[in-house]
């Protein structure tokens, strides 16, 4: 695969984790504003935000793979959950499709968005 593309779970998942990081950091930079207590606090919410953001979008995972389909992997025969109409194998990265009209075809992120 040229693109760095990656499966749709594994992408949301990375998101959630960065976020924590982001509201970590965010706080960590609020204990520079440490004369300011409107900073201070300001920053501290902010970061707090984002960690509760990451934990409502690892809420979210946990529904999307409630509803995502669990196939085998034709390439690597593991077992892998998928999203939408394309999707790609969480393991070796081999794109998948549930729709058979779009076999052999190239992956294509846009075929997603014709859904309803
Ligand atoms: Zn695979």
């Amino acid at each position: 695969m040229a693109k760095n593309y990656s499966s749709k779970i594994n992408r949301i998942r990375t998101f959630a984790l960065s976020l924590i990081f982001i509201g970590f950091i965010i706080m960590y930079v609020g204990i520079f504003f440490r004369q300011s207590p409107f900073l201070m606090t300001l920053f501290m919410l902010l970061g707090l935000l984002s960690i509760i953001a990451s934990t409502v979008v690892y809420f979210w995972i946990g529904m999307l793979s409630t509803k995502a389909v669990q196939v085998i992997c034709p390439n690597c025969n593991k077992p892998t959950k998928m999203l939408g109409r394309v999707d790609m194998c969480m393991h070796c990265k081999d794109p998948l499709t549930l729709d058979q009209s779009l076999e052999g075809k190239e992956f294509n992120e846009s075929y997603n968005q014709k859904e309803k």
